[in-house]
């Protein structure tokens, strides 16, 4: 599966090695060509020099013979200088020009009298030869001239000598300039490599990272090419935060690096050309080429993508050991399909990345595929993200109210209920969208929390709910408790006691009748924190509910340390009535009665419920057997049905038909 990390990016050690040692060749040739040329120089005016010399010191020793016309005295003052080989020929010459001796070395051309030119210029050089004149004087009068002709061959030798010494310098030069070039380049060679690791490689688990992803992805689909099919898999830890939080960092790497090693093993044993990245803190890809180039169908790509995401699910169930600790790690897992999901690395990416969210929402520890429908989803998703910012502002927020109901009562089981037993309403916001229509709570909460749009949509159901409990006291004489809902980032707003006391100053309800519901899971998140949170609200009169028990993981031992009136038994439980559901929610009611708390049984949809919630002792109940969730004035209407004398009995149980129903879609009434 490990295939070796390629780049596009040139490798820069060798154009640096070429580029410096062709700069300094360049530089040293240059440097000796100039070196040679000055020493061409340099001895050649030093020899021109020694044989101006020699001339003089000939005649200086010919003025006698000059004088006296003397040939034989002239021919062995030139005799001498058969002692130097590289005068080629003299001449004594008479102040008329005339010879008076000539020598020759060897076979050598005899020198000719000066003409004007030469004696002008007093010497004459050519490419192999130095002629020089010098003038002989007797009593300040020019008696003749001595001319000497010398060989440049020995000052070639010599800058023969030299230019081979120049040249191995150079080379000399240049192997020294190579070795430290090229130690240069290696340094260069392995920091480009280190960049190059460290700009695709993960340094906790050494896997490829999100950038070598998206090019191993792009190199995939491209080898896939028209007819092959690529599954990609995009896999995210369910509470690797848990973990972290709790065992710190260093458990938290080590955990990663363990959970790599099992996904590799999984790939490995798959048998396909795959691989695995980690492309975020807790998120991991895996890019499985399924059927190489060749054609492959639909089904059958989707069921080697599917399987392979099932492998990896089940690597995960073991646990995992850190220090003493068994860690237990699940993941969610999304998978699309190249070509059928999408062509290119981009959708490709985001089409499993809503598969892992549907997963995810699904209750974790899941696999899903993606689907168009889920595109629908995220789309619309999108668009409640967008339009969720203005919904407050335009006001097309409301709310809808369903009513709580006194269990425990005297008389017969099936007794109608009354007005004076409905003991409060619950408040649950609705949006109604300009285009979609009405929005549930299920469909913009969330998103609210994540864009902490929840502060300030919070902050409006509380104020209109308490407007709304206020309005039914004062204008119809109806003394109703109302309950609203806290969500997770409203119990961490500093300001939400602060705020909460404004409302109620504000709008004039009393404390004791507004209530706060608090999810158990919410609740468990800090414990610490929401303690001394509903404390606070607590000593300020409000009542407290633990809302949605028993999907949490309370334990007893802290539940009584909660200042909590209530607890709401989830709809899950209420829903397994008659069947399992009875055991819970008889133990619930058993344990919150002993901690003096009253219990509420969420979601009651049939008579039969009632019945058996009522033997069970449960104080109040909540659902579509009362009511559904209505707006104001239809919850007004169906209270004042209640007590009305025209009423049967099977109008008790009502659910506010008419009014609300009609603005209010049954799908999205609760
Ligand atoms: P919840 O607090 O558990 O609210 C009860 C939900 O159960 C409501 O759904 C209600 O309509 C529904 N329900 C009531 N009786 C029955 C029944 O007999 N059968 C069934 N199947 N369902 C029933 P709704 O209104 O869709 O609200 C969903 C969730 O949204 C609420 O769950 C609550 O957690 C949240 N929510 C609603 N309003 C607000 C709000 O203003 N603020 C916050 N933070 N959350 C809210
Ligand atoms: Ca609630
Ligand atoms: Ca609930």
């Amino acid at each position: 599966m490990s295939e070796s990390i390629t780049t596009s990016r040139p490798r820069l050690g060798h154009s640096v090695v070429r580029a410096n040692m062709a700069g300094a060749g360049a530089a040293l040739t240059i440097a000796g060509f100039l070196l040679i040329v000055f020493q061409f120089i340099a001895l050649h005016a030093a020899l021109v020099r020694d044989v101006h010399v020699q001339a003089r010191i000939v005649g200086a020793n010919s003025v006698a013979a000059l004088l006296f016309n003397d040939r034989r005295a002239a021919e062995e003052t030139l005799a001498a200088l058969e002692a130097s080989p590289s005068l080629r020929a003299a001449g004594i010459f008479s102040a008329l020009r005339k010879p008076l001796a000539l020598y020759q070395h060897g076979d050598a051309a005899p020198v000719r009298a000066p003409d004007a030119a030469m004696l002008r210029e007093s010497d004459v050089s050519t490419l192999t030869t130095l002629e020089v004149v010098e003038p002989v004087e007797s009593e300040r009068r020019v008696i003749g001239y001595v001319v000497v002709r010398s060989s440049l061959s020995e000052l070639y030798m010599q800058l023969l000598g030299y230019a081979v010494l120049t040249v191995s310098v150079g080379i000399g030069a240049m192997g020294l300039a190579y070795l430290v070039i090229a130690r240069m380049r290696r340094a260069v060679l392995q920091a480009e490599a280190h960049l190059d690791y460290l700009a695709h490689i993960d340094s906790v688990t050494e896997l490829p990272n999100r950038h070598a992803f998206n090019e191993r992805l792009q190199v995939s689909l491209k080898r896939a090419g028209q007819a092959g099919a690529v599954g990609l898999l995009l896999l995210d830890l369910d509470n690797f935060k848990v973990v972290n939080d709790t065992l710190g960092h260093n458990n938290g790497d080590r955990l990663l690096r363990q959970v790599a090693r099992r996904l590799n093993d999984v790939i490995d044993q798959a048998n396909l050309r795959a691989v695995l990245c980690r492309i975020g803190g807790d998120e991991f890809a895996v890019i499985a080429e399924l059927s190489g180039r060749a054609q492959i169908a639909e089904a059958e790509a989707a069921t080697l993508a599917e399987g392979l995401a099932k492998r990896v699910l089940a690597a995960l169930a073991a646990p995992f050991a850190l220090d003493l600790h068994q860690i237990y790690v699940t993941a969610s897992v999304g998978v699309s399909l190249y070509p059928h999901d999408a062509r290119d690395v981009q959708v490709l990416t985001r089409n499993a990345d809503t598969a892992m969210y549907h997963a995810k929402n699904r209750g974790k520890n899941a696999a899903a595929s993606f689907t168009s429908e889920m595109d629908q989803q995220a789309r619309r998703r999108l668009r409640v993200e967008a339009d969720l910012r203005r919904a407050l502002d335009r006001e097309e927020l409301l709310l809808a109210y369903q009513p709580q109901v006194r269990l425990r009562t005297e008389g017969a089981h099936d007794a109608p209920i009354s007005k004076a037993n409905v003991y409060g309403v619950e408040a649950l916001v609705r949006w109604r969208h300009p285009e979609i229509g009405l929005i549930g709570p299920g469909e913009f909460i969330a998103v609210a929390e994540e864009t902490g749009l929840i502060v300030p949509l919070g902050l409006w159901v509380l104020r209109t709910a308490c407007q709304q409990a206020v309005r039914w006291m004062r204008e119809d004489g109806i003394t109703l408790r109302v309950a609203v809902n806290l969500s997770a980032r409203q119990t961490r707003d500093p300001a939400l006691v602060e705020n909460v006391m404004d409302v109620l100053r504000e709008t004039g309800l009393p404390p004791h009748q507004l209530e706060l519901e608090i999810t158990e899971s919410v609740l468990m998140e800090d414990i610490e924190a929401n303690i001394a949170l509903l404390e606070s609200l607590h000593a300020a009169g409000i009542s407290l509910s633990i809302d949605d028990f028993g999907t949490g993981y309370s334990s007893l031992a802290y539940l009584q340390r909660f200042p909590i009136q209530k607890l709401k038994i989830d709809r899950s439980f209420v829903q397994r009535m008659p069947g399992d559901g009875e055991a819970i929610a008889g133990a619930v009611i058993a344990m919150a009665h002993s901690l003096r708390m009253q219990v509420v049984a969420e979601g009651v949809e049939d008579p039969e419920q009632l019945a058996l919630l009522r033997d069970a002792g449960c104080d109040l109940g909540q659902g579509y057997l009362f009511s559904r969730p209505q707006q104001a004035d239809a919850l007004l209407a169906w209270l004042n049905r209640l007590d009305s004398p025209e009423d049967d009995g099977s109008a008790v149980f009502a659910d506010g038909e008419a009014a609300p129903r009609a603005s209010l879609p049954s799908s999205l009434a609760g």
